[in-house]
């Protein structure tokens, strides 16, 4: 039997993951701190013996009970530090059998953890040592890039220095959006502040927020006050967060840890140097934020459009268009076309009448702020079309010289994310050498043990050749004739 291992943070969570799950139907068992002895012994004996699916339990659960048949090892929070995480997730696939390990985290406990470790130090150095490992923890949960990489990293680990292609971040392929401006408006808020606050207060700066502490600390002062107003504050943390992990940012560390520039901060202020981060994107409800005097405006014009040409109003455009419209208000021909729902043809056709209105609407409301900018969202079809054509930017890229590693790091992606792409694009057609990535011996090699390996897969094939030749080499012979 396959076990999986929930390993939760404290024993209340413990509890409702053991009742969720048996709710839904899995046999499932507990431990933690707070039951009696031989319920532990009970729950641990059933985890031993096959007994049950699913093992809960908190970190204090037996470290010396060597199970081998894990499958899935999930945290349902984050732990103390990358030890901590290192040698639980470690119990899955102690049988070579490939396993999978799931990271559940929130803010929350993120604060949690601070707690804990607040009251569980004495010693203040320690205290100072485990509250940076706990950051280097959070850290791992905000970067994009190779976990695995950081793990080795972390460990100082000198082997190989490969992504490994497995983890979630190298397998993801979402679009990364660039958030320059945006970095750069967090990076000059975090100097005008001071560099001795944390990133709550500084997205609460960032949006504009009324809070009493903003005001009290004047900060309503700052010409930065509410300049990405647009985002959430849990959006503007996020970006803070994932400045923090690719060391734009860096946190002075402590309960609370305050934000400072790194050196690497000056060339994104400059604008020497781009930032890309994938989004997750939310359904936004957009029926809160947009000007609903502005809207039904529009709305008059599109019945009256709608009625000369004889056509239901929705032709001209959705409400979804014009409540965007009117949120954006958007101010020319160019800004309008970023609305999601028009198009050139529609622009032509009913375009003025709408930048009219927006036009006047302006005139009358000087302060009511347009936010037809860059930060404009992607409409779905530009992100789409965006996301078709990445691999041939990876294409164009690698064409005008550049290898693979300078286009990953250029583009925040894996570099085996960018040999995928390079070999899509040879598959679609475009003039690639893929010979360059190999030698005629090779070829040889590795079309022969694809003949002779019964699973037509690269890690099989990889077995059978001799060690220098790497997957990179393999995966372009293969696509070269035509076999993958
Ligand atoms: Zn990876």
């Amino acid at each position: 039997m396959n076990l999986e291992l929930f390993i939760a943070l404290t024993k209340k969570t413990t509890e409702q993951v053991h009742h969720w799950l048996q709710k839904n139907g899995y046999t499932s068992s507990m431990y933690h701190g707070g039951l009696q002895e031989w319920e532990r012994e009970q729950s641990q004996s059933q985890y031993v013996n096959d007994e049950v699916q699913v093992m809960v339990a908190t970190n204090a659960f037996g470290m010396g009970i060597d199970k081998s048949n894990v499958r899935f090892v999930i945290h349902y929070g984050i732990p103390m530090n990358l030890e901590a995480y290192y040698q639980e997730a470690g119990r899955a696939g102690r049988d070579g059998e490939p396993s999978d390990c799931y990271l559940l985290a929130s803010g929350q406990d993120f604060q949690l953890q601070k707690f804990l470790v607040e009251q569980s130090i004495e010693d203040p150095y320690r205290k100072k040592m485990e509250y940076t490992k706990l950051q280097q923890m959070i850290q791992y949960c905000y970067i994009q890039t190779c976990l695995q990489q950081y793990i080795l990293d972390y460990f100082n680990d000198e082997g190989a220095r490969e992504d490994c292609g497995r983890c979630s971040n190298c397998l993801d392929e979402s679009v990364k959006e660039e958030i320059t401006r945006e970095a750069q408006m967090i990076l000059s808020t975090v100097k005008r502040m001071g560099e001795r606050f944390g990133s709550s207060i500084t997205a609460k700066v960032l949006k504009g927020s009324k809070s009493q502490k903003v005001y009290e600390l004047k900060f309503h002062h700052l010409t930065t006050f509410g300049l990405l107003s647009h985002f959430t504050e849990k959006d503007i943390a996020s970006m803070i967060n994932f400045l923090v992990a690719e060391g734009i940012l860096l946190t002075e560390d402590g309960k609370f840890p305050t934000l400072r520039l790194s050196p690497e901060a000056v060339p994104v202020l400059k604008g020497e140097r781009s930032v890309f981060m994938k989004i997750i994107k939310v359904q936004k409800t957009l029926d809160e934020s947009y000007n609903q005097e502005l809207f039904e405006r529009l709305r008059g014009a599109r019945k009256k459009l709608a009625d000369e040409k004889g056509v239901p109003p929705y032709v001209v455009f959705s409400d979804a268009t014009l409540k965007e419209l009117a949120r954006y208000i958007p101010t020319s021909r160019d800004k309008m076309l970023h609305i999601k729902g028009v198009g050139e043809r529609k622009l032509d056709q009913f375009g003025e009448v709408f930048l009219d209105i927006l036009l006047d609407f302006t005139k009358e409301h000087p302060h009511e702020p347009s936010k037809a900018t860059a930060s404009l969202p992607l409409s779905d079809k530009e992100a789409r079309k965006n996301e078709r054509k990445s691999h041939l930017q990876s294409f164009d890229a690698f064409q005008s010289g550049q290898t693979i590693k300078e286009i990953a790091k250029a583009r925040g992606l894996s570099a085996v994310t960018i040999e995928n792409h390079l070999f899509k694009a040879y598959s679609e057609g475009e003039p690639l050498d893929l010979s360059s990535f190999y030698s005629a011996q090779m070829e040889q090699e590795v079309l022969t043990a694809y003949d002779q390996v019964e699973e037509k897969k690269l890690k099989p094939i990889k077995e059978k050749v001799s060690e220098e030749i790497g997957y990179t080499a393999i995966k372009a012979i293969l696509v070269a004739n035509g076999k993958l």
